[in-house]
């Protein structure tokens, strides 16, 4: 049996095949990160988690990059409204994110590609694309994607030709399906961009949202590689626009398999900034939710089904975790001595929830499987007919299906215990990350302090800190 999911661009559930035997490359459009992300945006972000962590279950290698938007009309927009520089508003809430991916348990990312690092490499993709024939000047010193001149525009948002409006354009990052049109790569400077702004064959200015993760991808992926996600509303423009223009830049087919996650919905809208019914996950902490029942409610319902957030879902998911960490918990304290192992039992559970699990990440039926377990083996504890051997094999298969939930280590919330110890810790980690040259690693910490409010400052006789 294979893995199958469902593909935007072709509508249909397909069998996966990655690329290259046994690895998989993936690219997630990360958070743009001018405020905190809500727990709208961390379905989404969670969802990619679950799909990272199955493929490995499942014996994959992957390579995940998640971008951070650090440029566009959102961010330009907040640092001017907060007076504060692009930077420093991008940076606050850069670390922000890294600790909600903690306090979440997604696994990290191999890379976390920032926009503003790759500056000139989109000059260089969209130059690509002027040669091509694929793009023309405004006399503000924009560049603009001509999408007549692709005839597969539309393909992956299933845009019907008459909302497509060639010679039209559209200048703001993000619109709507009607509005179809040619749209930015590149913006000539205005004022409203105060210091935000590079220089570029066509002038000053600043790349287009799209362009951003066209390249990025390319940079650290290749321009052909397996899996592209994000939230369904990334379908059009985003994703529409990043495809054509990686497609006509680089002649490669960029992505085999389209995944988008459904909405989390408050009272049956979209959870969003801009209708202001959002939920950051500190609110949610805050209110003493811990952080394994949001978890847990966001990955549970299929990805591709719409959820409505409420409270009473988090309470129900709450006991959720608790049944599958009590049941651990009494597998190891287990010392009784039955005949019974759990042989059939575990190669069952496995199977169906593999199988559920294949078909396109069925949660539902995976979690039946395990929960089956849980009461046959909570049954054979009680009543003492379980083997040591049985409840050591069972211990090994939660643990395994863990490694897909990610739930049974969690803290319960964000206030990790930061002590001198702790700190310490985190810093003999970061020198070493650094030693060996592993900036990501190293970044990652430092952004994990800043979070908690901790200052790291670098001296000749090493690395000292102070509470902010
Ligand atoms: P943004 O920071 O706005 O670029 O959004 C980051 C990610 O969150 C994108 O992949 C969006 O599709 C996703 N997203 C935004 N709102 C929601 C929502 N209410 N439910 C699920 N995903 C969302
Ligand atoms: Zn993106």
């Amino acid at each position: 049996m294979s893995i199958r999911f469902y593909n935007t661009i072709t509508r249909q559930k397909e069998a996966f095949q990655p690329l290259e035997t046994g690895k998989v490359k993936m690219y997630t459009c990360g958070p743009t990160v001018y405020d905190y992300a809500h727990i709208g945006n961390y379905r989404t972000f969670i969802f990619e988690d679950l799909l990272r962590r199955y493929l490995e279950f499942r014996g994959f290698d992957v390579n995940q990059a998640m971008n951070l938007t650090d440029v566009d009309d959102n961010t330009i927009r907040r640092s001017r409204e907060r007076d504060i520089s692009l930077t420093e508003l991008t940076d606050e809430f850069k670390a922000a994110f890294h600790a909600d991916l903690k306090t979440l348990n997604m696994q990290a990312a191999q890379n976390y590609p920032e926009a503003t690092n790759f500056i000139p490499q989109m000059i260089n993709m969209i130059s690509d694309l002027e040669t091509k024939g694929y793009t023309y000047t405004t006399p503000d010193g924009s560049v603009f994607f001509n999408i007549g001149k692709y005839e597969q525009y539309g393909k992956l948002a299933n845009l019907n030709p008459d909302e497509m409006l060639s010679g039209g354009r559209v200048a703001d990052d993000s619109y709507e399906k009607e509005g179809a049109r040619d749209f930015a790569l590149w913006k000539g400077y205005k004022a409203e961009d105060g210091d935000v702004q590079w220089e570029s064959p066509w002038g000053k200015g600043r790349p287009g949202w799209h362009i951003e993760c066209s390249v990025m991808s390319t940079e650290l992926l290749g321009p052909h590689f397996d899996i592209h996600c994000g939230g369904v509303d990334n379908i059009f423009p985003h994703h529409e626009n990043e495809l054509a223009q990686s497609v006509c830049a680089t002649g490669a087919d960029f992505v085999n398999y389209w995944l988008h996650s459904e909405y989390l919905l408050v009272d049956n809208k979209k959870m969003s900034k801009s209708l202001n019914n959002f939920y950051t996950l500190r609110d949610l902490l805050d209110q003493d939710y811990p952080a394994e029942a949001i978890r847990w409610m966001l990955i549970t319902t299929h990805y591709r089904q719409k959820l409505n957030f409420s409270v009473s879902r988090l309470e129900e998911a709450q006991k959720a975790v608790n049944r599958l960490r009590e049941f651990y918990s009494k597998l190891k304290a287990y010392d009784g001595s039955g005949e019974e192992d759990a042989e059939d039992q575990i190669r069952v559970a496995d199977e169906q929830f593999t199988s559920a699990m294949d078909d396109d990440l069925n949660i539902s039926g995976g979690l039946a499987a395990i929960f089956e377990l849980v009461r046959w083996g909570n049954r054979s504890m009680v009543e003492g007919r379980l083997s040591a051997t049985g409840a050591n094999d069972l211990i090994i298969l939660i643990r395994k299906f863990d490694h897909v939930l990610g739930v049974l280590d969690m803290e319960s919330g964000l206030n990790v215990e930061i002590d001198a110890d702790f700190i310490e810790s985190k810093i003999a980690d970061r020198n070493e990350a650094r030693a060996n040259k592993d900036f990501t690693t190293s970044d990652a910490i430092r952004d994990e302090l800043v979070a908690l409010g901790v200052e790291l400052i670098d001296t000749p006789e090493g690395t000292k800190w102070k509470m902010k």
